[in-house]
């Protein structure tokens, strides 16, 4: 159901001279939502963002948030923040005042943007280094710092782009269990943009698939993971191979292969142990290769070697057929 506050985007093209970074793309993030935007390098999910942001002019169409037209409105009127890769802190600011300076560019009184700027520090649990200078945190406790002060003007929708790609794999494992907490106890949209479907499949409760300009797929992180509607979809969220059976192209879920002495003849060309599963490439008569992910003990109660002659079978419930 409509909120009336969800953000949607109607029509919406941004063209620079002769390229055409995002085309005609309609979609609508339901109040509420974390949402990953995700996509190859270049498929407009940066343009996009900024596009809602305000900090990029839209070529064609509108923007809504809560049903009033904000295309035109500079960004800190919208009712959105951004939270960029880069963080952006200003290096002679102490923490608080960073995080306070939009309240002063507003002209909030000292006293009271201190007292929202330690509100949003507790939230990111960083008031006990309030009074420091950027350069004295870690990258993790800039990237907090960020986040308040994006959070401070109290925005509808959080724009983040590319927020966790400074940090080391580790930390951003943990900073993106942070930003799923900080999502649901705030009860507003994050738009989280990414090239990674991992990040989006650990974050998203949807997903917004790009490809060259347009939505390939959206909805739910785990139909999306699991019935790519195209085969650009199926390749990039990965898991699946991309078949062609009996006149028709279909996804199958590397999971949902096993090695059977009925099934389709293949001959196995590589092997990787990845610790749950093990992952075996083989290749078929018309040399289509399909991935099998068997798990470790199958694997190895009956081990394969390169080389080997293999059959592979699956339920038919693993495989659905892709849009041409
Ligand atoms: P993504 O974020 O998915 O990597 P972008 O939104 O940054 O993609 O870019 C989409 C397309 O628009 C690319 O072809 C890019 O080269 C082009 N583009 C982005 N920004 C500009 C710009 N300021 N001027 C000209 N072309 C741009």
């Amino acid at each position: 159901m409509r909120t009336g506050q969800d953000l949607e985007l109607s029509h919406v093209t941004k063209r620079y001279g002769q390229t055409v970074a995002v085309r005609d793309i309609n979609h609508v993030f339901t109040n509420g939502t974390y949402v990953c935007l995700l996509g190859p390098s270049g498929c407009g999910k940066s343009t996009t963002l900024r596009m809602i942001a305000g900090h990029e002019t839209i070529s064609d169409g509108s923007i809504l948030l809560d049903g009033t037209d904000v295309s035109h409105l500079p960004p800190a009127k919208r009712g959105t923040a951004m939270m960029f890769q880069s963080y952006a802190l200003f290096p002679h600011l102490s923490v608080r005042d960073n995080v306070a300076f939009s309240l002063r560019m507003q002209g909030q009184d000292k006293a009271l943007r201190h007292k929202a700027a330690n509100e949003m520090l507790e939230l990111v649990d960083m008031i006990h280094l309030a009074d420091r200078l950027p350069a004295q945190l870690s990258g993790g406790q800039q990237q907090r710092v960020a986040l308040a002060r994006a959070l401070v003007t109290k925005p509808r929708v959080l724009l983040l782009d590319e927020p966790l790609s400074a940090l080391d794999p580790f930390l951003r494992i943990r900073v993106r269990g942070e930003l799923k907490r900080l999502q649901r106890e705030l009860g507003i949209s994050f738009i989280h943009v990414t090239h990674g479907q991992d990040e989006a499949l650990a974050l998203a409760d949807e997903c917004v698939v790009m490809n060259n300009a347009v939505i390939e797929q959206s909805g739910p992180a785990r139909e999306v993971f699991s019935r790519p509607r195209t085969e650009f979809v199926a390749r990039f969220m990965g898991g699946h191979n991309v078949i062609d059976l009996n006149g028709g192209r279909y996804a199958l879920r590397a999971d949902g292969v096993h090695f059977a002495t009925a099934g389709l003849p293949a001959t196995v060309r590589t092997i990787e142990y990845q610790g749950n599963h093990v992952a075996v490439t083989s290749t078929t008569g018309d040399d289509t290769e399909v991935l099998a992910l068997i798990p470790e003990e199958t694997f190895f109660a009956n081990p394969k070697n390169p080389g080997d002659a293999v059959g592979l079978a699956w339920d038919e419930g693993r495989l659905h057929r892709l849009q041409a």
